[in-house]
């Protein structure tokens, strides 16, 4: 994920993503930790349609 610098500055920095995980759990909201690109933290969004899981595609049989 790329984040902007202005959301950098802006958004609250957690130095682990444990810690910001506590955090998310806490709020009233669903929040995700994220590890930014620019200051190396933890950061928590509330955007969590792009973030789910790729669809597993029908038929798990694998060969080869
Ligand atoms: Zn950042």
């Amino acid at each position: 994920m790329k984040t902007r610098p202005g959301i950098c500055q802006r958004k609250r920095r957690y130095a682990t993503r444990v810690e910001a995980d506590a955090v998310a759990l806490r709020a009233e909201v669903t929040l995700r930790a994220y590890k930014c690109a620019l200051c190396g933290q933890f950061h928590l969004t509330s955007r969590t349609k792009g973030l789910q899981r790729p669809r597993v595609p029908h038929g798990d049989a694998v060969s080869g």
